[in-house]
């Protein structure tokens, strides 16, 4: 009994520091996802709108290059990381590939290494990666649970918002570790990686809350977490939707999807 009260203090505690005052406990969940309601307030089935937004649109082959026909994510690193295909792996440290577990069920897609993954070589390990495992322990995952990656695998100098022509030559990338570790659920940090993975120009705070789709994977958006770290409001947004996250996640995970 005592183990269990003070493994509560040390949720609740957490959850203070991560997110306020605020109870957490009763959020309701943002926008209209079916995943959102309990089984009994759901729509009958033939009322039920479709489980994704928009119907999924042809997938074209990623690439007829040697990395294209790789097995495993080691295999893809070992062939992609010397890539000089834009300007970035000129003034790179490291090639930051990804990490986690290569069978994850969740993918964490953010946008580009800063300075301290740049020094590295693995993704989300600054400060704001120091929020993101927390956000992540508060769903019940370990990092190393879930894969977490980047739509860049390079440094922009200064933190700059990646170029179109640089996402266009790095994305593939991207869709060979998603064809590999096939997750259940993407989730996309911020509006960089929303705006790529999505092809959309809209705002974050329209695309929260909402189940849409990467290529036949399911995928939602939040705030990025160095977005947290200069604005806190934005933190029960972001429990919230972390909150729909695992919920979706886990129906698709007993679905077989
Ligand atoms: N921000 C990102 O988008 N990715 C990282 O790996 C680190 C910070």
């Amino acid at each position: 009994m005592t183990d269990v009260l003070s493994d509560i203090r040390a949720f609740l505690a957490r959850e203070r520091e991560l997110f306020g005052d605020a109870l957490l406990a009763d959020t309701d969940l943002p926008g209209d996802s079916i995943m959102a309601r309990s089984k009994s307030e759901r729509p009958k089935p033939e009322d039920e709108p479709a489980l994704f937004e928009l119907p999924p649109p042809p997938t074209p082959p990623i690439t007829d290059e040697p990395w294209g026909s790789s097995q495993t994510l080691g295999a893809l690193d070992g062939l992609i990381c010397t890539c000089m295909k834009c300007p970035l792996g000129r003034t790179r440290t490291n090639f930051v590939f990804g990490t986690g577990n290569p069978a994850a069920t969740l993918m964490i897609i953010g946008e580009a290494p800063g300075a301290d993954e740049d020094a590295q070589g693995e993704p989300f390990v600054g400060k704001a990666g120091q929020l993101l495992n927390k956000i992540l322990e508060a769903i019940g995952f370990r990092r190393e649970d879930v894969y977490i990656c980047n739509i860049l695998k390079c440094r922009p100098p200064g933190n700059r918002k990646p170029l179109a022509e640089e996402v266009d030559r790095c994305i593939p990338y991207l869709r060979k570790q998603i064809a590999l570790v096939k997750p259940k659920l993407i989730l996309a940090l911020g509006l960089t990686a929303a705006e790529n993975l999505l092809a959309t120009t809209e705002s974050l705070g329209r695309l929260r809350g909402r189940i849409m789709e990467y290529e036949g994977t399911p995928l939602m958006v939040t705030y990025h977490p160095a977005a947290l770290l200069r604005n806190p409001n934005w933190k029960r947004p972001t429990w919230e939707d972390v909150q729909a996250v695992r919920k979706l996640h886990d129906e698709l995970v007993a679905q077989g999807r």
